[in-house]
């Protein structure tokens, strides 16, 4: 049987060598590619600009997928939960976080993760499978649908979101020929054309894989550092234990910014492992040299996991040893903890390995 190919996977480049290779006019690609990316195009015979034969040339070989999806939840706090359910028995979430009338999405890469981050539920689950490009740039388009649908107008509607941020599920360097297609597809200016300095792509460490981001695309690099001695974090994070911490941040000073921005590590606080003030030390004199913020993420408490939050005091005086070292810190409550759409929490029940 014939796989029909799914567009949504295509780059601009790869979908004018796709048409051309059907025989079709390169020229025309503009076109498609603009349907393709735009919320709610579910069917050639949308493509109203594009000739009838070409549309159907197109329908006989290849598909259009679209994410719909299965549940959306409504935190207290505005955060909004997406899941999706997506073949080979994969499932996948997106929170969406409104903060002072923008819109930041965090977008899944993976369905699970094998990173196995001990405070994490995906890590807990273990990896499903790799999205591929179309369910990456498939959650964006189809909360973009919802929102548009729930009456939110802006022009054009990728205004709608400010921010994405590669910190859903999964390990987005793991899932990095996707993942590089799929940000090829998001800035694209034919499409939603998001720019680099609204994209901010998310890592627990894969060293060489930071390296390669760096150089195959311009975003904003978000680390999860965690401990900054390799005994605590590899007893947090395995990933450590191939790329220690002295690696990582040789990697972070490396890497190429957008603009004038900086390189966000993201340390979650767990009382009695990670929250002392000689690892907060320890943790000012690593990050010498880089241009980065610090987001304290005080954990979020869930039942299945076994480690606590240490109290606002012992948070506060974390954070000042950091800002009297002179780096910019700051404390982050999760979102969506109400409905399990906090960092750590989005474990899809769905998932099957
Ligand atoms: S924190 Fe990120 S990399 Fe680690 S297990 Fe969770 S999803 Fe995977």
């Amino acid at each position: 049987m014939n796989v029909k190919t799914d567009l949504r996977d295509l780059t601009y480049s790869r979908l004018t060598e796709y048409m051309e290779g059907l025989g079709l006019p390169a020229s025309r690609a503009r076109f498609v590619f603009a349907w393709l990316q735009r919320p709610g195009t579910r069917d050639f015979s949308q493509m109203v600009d594009v000739k009838k034969e070409i549309r159907a040339a197109l329908a006989e070989h290849s598909v259009i997928s679209h994410l719909v999806p299965a549940a959306v939840e409504k935190s207290r706090d505005g955060t909004v939960k997406f899941a999706f359910s997506l073949d080979q028995g994969a499932a996948v979430e997106s929170v969406l976080i409104p903060e002072k009338g923008r819109h930041t999405l965090c977008v899944s890469s993976q369905a699970g993760c094998a990173m196995g981050c001990r405070f994490c539920l995906t890590g807990a689950m273990g990896l499903c499978r790799n999205l591929r490009p179309g369910e990456i740039v498939g959650q964006v388009l189809a909360v973009l649908e919802y929102m548009m649908g729930a009456g939110v107008v802006r022009t054009p509607p990728r205004e709608l979101i400010n921010n994405l941020v590669f910190m859903g599920m999964g390990e987005p360097l793991a899932n990095y020929d996707n993942l590089i297609a799929a940000l090829r597809i998001l800035m694209d200016e034919r499409g939603l054309e998001f720019t680099e300095r609204r994209i901010t792509v998310s890592t627990c460490g894969i060293v060489p894989r930071i390296s390669d981001l760096g150089r195959d695309v311009r975003v904003n690099l978000a680390v999860s550092l965690h401990a900054a001695d390799d005994e605590t974090r590899s007893r947090l994070m395995p990933v450590n234990r191939a790329y220690g911490v002295d690696d990582l941040l040789d990697a972070c000073r490396s890497f190429p910014l957008p603009g004038k921005k900086v390189i966000l590590f993201e340390y979650i606080l767990l009382k009695g492992i990670n929250d002392a003030a000689g690892d907060a030390r320890r943790l000012a004199e690593k990050l010498q040299g880089i241009p980065c913020r610090i987001n304290l993420l005080p954990y979020n408490v869930t039942q299945s996991l076994h480690y606590q939050c240490p109290g606002e005091e012992h948070i506060l005086q974390f954070q000042k040893i950091l800002r009297d070292a002179g780096y910019r810190t700051f404390i982050r409550s999760s979102r969506g903890a109400d409905i399990s759409a906090a960092c750590g929490q989005l474990a899809s029940t769905g998932n099957k390995r």
